[in-house]
């Protein structure tokens, strides 16, 4: 089954993409990880992508597309494949069903995990670090044990780096929230989202997600 996994920051999908691919027995193709494939592999079209990095510039589509086609067309993608990361734009989601076309092949299924996005900044934000000695704490899942004195060296001073401050999360979540819309909207125009309550245990999380892939 070829599947394609969507979701927020924070709202769980790596740790449901590891479950799938220990279940399903089908590749992880996320783009970080193919950018870094072909770069380090030299192909064309990796060494593209590089020159355009190394300038601070975006990748182009074109580039980016024939990366994940080439992936696509790898053997080990016969049983299925479960995307990630890809396509984040309208122009990829449909240069994706043409390479997939090519290939013989089609999307099956799109699992959207859902988390209110309120519940996200509380999970992204939390995160502070103690200034004497740099030791790292999450206000809910790793608290001090005593509140305001660093359980390491017992310092009392404590700040956030720019990236978990509550307003820097909110901007990220809405930016993805704006980009992941239209992509939505296209994929159920073809009947294929199935959106999953992420906000549950782990376990209950991936029961939903494996009802899915067991009816495709
Ligand atoms: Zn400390």
């Amino acid at each position: 089954m070829n599947l394609i996994l969507m979701g927020l920051p924070g709202a769980g999908k790596g740790t449901q993409a590891e479950r799938i691919i220990d279940a399903y027995a089908i590749p992880h193709i996320s783009t970080g990880d193919m950018f870094r494939e072909a770069m380090k592999n030299e192909t064309a079209l990796g060494l593209e992508a590089k020159s355009f990095m190394d300038k601070g510039a975006l990748v182009p589509d074109s580039v980016t597309n024939g990366i994940v086609k080439e992936r696509l067309a790898e053997p080990d993608t016969k049983k299925g494949f479960l995307l990630d990361g890809f396509p984040r734009t309208i122009d990829q989601a449909e240069a994706l069903d043409a390479m997939l076309k090519d290939l013989d092949k089609k999307v099956d299924a799109v699992i959207n995990i859902d988390v209110d996005p309120t519940i996200l900044v509380d999970r992204l934000s939390g995160r502070f670090i103690c200034r004497d000695c740099g030791a790292t704490y999450h206000k809910v899942f790793n608290p001090t044990k005593v509140e305001g004195t660093c359980d390491r060296c017992g310092g009392h001073n404590f700040y956030q780096r720019d990236d978990d401050k509550p307003e820097t999360v909110k901007n990220r979540l809405s930016v993805n929230i704006e980009q992941g819309a239209p992509i939505l909207r296209f994929y159920e125009e073809q009947g294929l989202v199935h959106t999953i309550d992420g906000n549950r245990e782990i376990d209950d999380v991936f029961k939903d997600v494996q009802s899915i892939i067991d009816a495709e």
